[in-house]
């Protein structure tokens, strides 16, 4: 079943994309009313955010102020005038939310991973006319996600957008959720209507990536940002390292470039840049996992250098080349081009090892380097 009707809807909370501002979760009155005040001044959003409930990975962390604090939102919008949207996980939540006015409700990474959590919310939500927003899943699975947005709509809310809030990487990377822009591309093309958005702020885990991945959503012609800003950062009750001020919150968004889009734009860009996209989302993941296979190396060489080792085992060597000749050629790649990328992969892994052996070496020797230089 596919989505049967979206309205537009972002226009009722102004013109040009839905932005979304606040902390990661709500922990005082005086908290959220500090940020939102300045906000107002300066940079005022289309929707205040904020965590009631917050979904942690370990249990022991701060769990959330609980439906007291929807009050004290609240007195944000009567004070601002800015309308809200809170994160519900079940439909205690969304009851909570309904009762003290919270306009909009959005679905978490972690809930929306769960198709029973999302079929009990969508039941609650028949006969209810408020809009909600899906994040995308924990992992890359686009159905995954489009069947969170249908079970949603099934229910009969037609005021609905997408959050791409990226996914779960199995590795250590740069960002702590790994964008692939191609899902959300794949998401637009599969449902054209359907708005988009983007939260940078979980994407990045790091508040100083957070303005080249806002850049990088409206290049991509997404419908909005939703990005977590914190009077205190650092203080933080949850996710401090990636939440901006209300300062430079404002100043990101007064150098934001908004592009408009071409007659052939389809869902968000047009066909070539939509292409160039994916090389570059793939292009990101491979140096990722170059830079975490160099990391391994070096693994290997302190392994090597304890147990007196030698740098270059054939038989390891022999061994790679042979299995990964034949995964390539089962995936189609030409083989002689396979064979001249493993043997430069090779040679910088033991240019790698080499060194950071002859560094253990000198380490060893207390800084008096005896041996060659070769
Ligand atoms: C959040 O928005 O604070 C949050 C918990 O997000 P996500 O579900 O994307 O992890
Ligand atoms: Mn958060």
């Amino acid at each position: 079943m596919d989505i049967s009707e979206i309205k537009d809807w972002f226009d009722d909370f102004g013109p040009g994309p839905l932005f979304i501002a606040g902390p990661c979760s709500v922990e005082s009155r005086s908290q959220v009313m500090d940020i939102a005040t300045t906000l107002k001044q300066s940079c005022v959003p289309s929707l205040f955010r904020g965590g009631i409930w917050k979904p942690r990975t370990r249990p022991g962390t701060f769990s959330g102020v609980g439906s007291r604090g929807l009050k004290w939102l609240k007195d944000v919008k009567r004070e601002t005038g800015i309308r809200l949207v809170v994160e519900i996980a079940n439909p205690v939540h969304l009851e909570a939310c309904l009762k003290e006015d919270i306009d909009v409700v959005w679905m978490g990474a972690r809930t929306v991973s769960n198709p029973f959590s999302v079929q009990e919310i969508a039941e609650a939500l028949k006969g209810v006319d408020i809009p909600v927003l899906v994040k995308n899943p924990l992992n890359p699975d686009v159905d995954l996600w489009l069947g969170a947005l249908e079970r949603i709509n099934n229910a009969g809310i037609k005021r609905m957008a997408a959050v791409h809030r990226g996914f779960a990487p199995f590795e250590r990377t740069r960002y702590r959720n790994m964008p692939k822009w191609e899902i959300p591309i794949e998401l637009r093309r599969r449902e054209k209507k359907l708005p988009v958005i983007c939260d940078p702020s979980h994407m990045a885990g790091n508040s100083d990536l957070v303005p080249e991945l806002s850049q990088k959503a409206m290049d991509l012609n997404m419908d909005g940002l939703m990005i977590e800003v914190h009077n205190n950062p650092p203080s933080a009750l949850s996710d401090n390292k990636q939440q901006l001020s209300p300062g430079s919150y404002c100043s990101m968004m007064d150098n934001l470039v908004i592009r408009k889009s071409s007659p052939d734009d389809s869902g968000f860009t047009n066909q070539l840049d939509e292409l160039r996209n994916q090389v570059d989302s793939v292009d990101n993941q491979l140096i990722e996992l170059l830079s975490r296979r160099m990391e391994v190396i070096d693994m290997i060489s302190d392994y090597k250098y304890s147990n007196n080792l030698a740098v270059l085992q054939m038989e390891r060597w022999l061994e790679i080349l042979d299995t990964r000749l034949n995964q390539a050629e089962l995936s189609g790649l030409n083989k002689d081009f396979t064979e001249r990328y493993l043997k430069l992969l090779h040679q910088e892994s033991i240019r790698r090892q080499t060194l950071k052996m002859k560094d253990l070496k000198k380490e060893a020797n207390g800084s008096v380097d005896n041996s060659p230089d070769d």
